[in-house]
């Protein structure tokens, strides 16, 4: 195993710096033979596009299928975003259909055909459903490097979920995050990592944290030493990070090699999110109960919780100082959830990506939850 790691600065292009940077690691040749399906796996994880520092930037998942055909592969996106979300609206809005057809790349997000596979010494799963055409494959991992109200950090490992069908993320939330990701890491083995750290997420990620630009790509072929990397680039500890202790501790790894921009030139620190016990034990009660009411209602029970706008992350128009400028309306990708004349928020059909937040100069509208942007 390589546990070398590059680090390169978006100088000029995007382009320029992944493939840069993927020739630091030893190049695209070194991992696609001709004829290979290369299984990319970005990471969509929300319908947030990849400005407001959520998802991976479709520039960089151009540049890296591009890649793969020159070496005679075929590139396959396959992602799939958090169970709070529907599928289909966060590819919407993301415009992920739109992306796939101009660059005419294949892409999956069925979970039709599974396949139960054991997790090697698996600490709270002993086994995991995979999708069967993901056994063995070669998956290019392209996570977003953000901090996460659950997990701390969310990057390459972490990243590897969105592979899963519902039932197995749920579980990650309900057998514990940090020992589920570890064991997950121990059946899918992507061949490469290429994390957007070009614009990032601090505080409450992986959804609704505030931006970061770092105009850093950062890649390798041995995803936890990745990890490690990224952990240390927004200043925090990668022991810190438990499920990357955990997996390390399993595996038994070398010396950890930086190429490109030196580490001790990045000096950033990302503001690393703290929830209660009450809030991480609300976390997995509601995946609990989900399991039950999901199967009764064909919704899943955080879509219920957030539809009331009573509980998670949603805007409100503060109707004192909406001066109904529309900008609101103009932004948001939804029709008819926006009243700017009672300043109400119909909750069923809001889809919490909060590009009204974004749009509204008048600081009219502000974003209630546990989780949320500070402004
Ligand atoms: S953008 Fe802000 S100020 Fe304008 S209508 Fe919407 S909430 Fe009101
Ligand atoms: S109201 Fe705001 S958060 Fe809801 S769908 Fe529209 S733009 Fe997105």
């Amino acid at each position: 195993m390589d546990y070398l790691v590059s680090i390169t600065k978006v100088e000029r292009t995007i382009e320029d710096a992944v493939i840069k940077s993927i020739q630091l690691v030893g190049g695209m040749e070194s991992i696609v033979n001709k004829g290979d399906k290369i299984y990319l796996k970005p990471n969509f994880v929300a319908p947030r596009d990849s400005s407001t520092g959520v998802t991976t930037d479709f520039e960089i998942i151009r540049v890296v299928a591009e890649e793969v055909r020159r070496c005679g592969g075929t590139p396959i996106l396959f992602e799939t975003p958090a169970i709070e979300f529907e599928k289909e609206r966060v590819y919407d809005v993301l415009g992920v259909y739109d992306f796939v057809h101009k660059h005419q790349i294949l892409f999956l997000n069925d979970f039709e055909d599974l396949l139960k596979v054991p997790v090697p010494k698996g600490k709270v799963l002993k086994s995991i459903k995979i999708p069967r055409i993901l056994q063995n494959a070669k998956i290019i991992n392209l996570p977003k490097l953000k901090t996460h109200v659950s997990a701390k950090m969310t990057c390459g490992m972490k990243n590897l979920i969105g592979l899963l069908p519902d039932s197995e993320k749920r579980k990650v939330h309900i057998r514990g995050v940090h020992a589920s990701i570890a064991d997950i890491c121990k059946v899918l083995h992507p061949v490469l990592t290429v994390v957007d750290a070009i614009t990032c997420l601090e505080g409450d990620g992986p959804t609704y944290g505030d931006q970061v630009d770092l105009g850093l790509i950062v890649s390798g072929k041995d995803m936890a030493s990745v990890d490690k990397i990224c952990s240390q680039i927004i200043s925090l500890p990668w022991e810190a990070v438990k499920y990357i202790r955990l997996y390390n501790a399993d595996i038994k790894r070398g010396q950890l090699r930086v190429v490109g921009e030196a580490l001790e030139n990045i000096n950033v620190r990302f503001k690393i999110p703290y929830k209660s016990a009450f809030y991480h034990m609300s976390t997995r009660i509601t995946h609990i109960l989900d399991v039950l009411f999901s199967r009764i209602f064909y919704q899943h029970f955080n879509q219920f919780l957030y539809s009331t706008g009573y509980i998670g992350t949603n805007p409100k128009i503060i109707k004192d100082k909406c001066n109904k400028c529309g900008d609101c309306l103009e932004a948001c990708p939804v029709g008819g959830v926006l009243n700017i004349v009672t300043c109400e928020v119909n909750y069923n059909n809001c889809i919490r990506c909060l590009n009204c937040y974004s749009a509204c100069g008048q600081q009219a509208l502000i974003v209630k939850g546990v989780s949320r942007p500070e402004r």
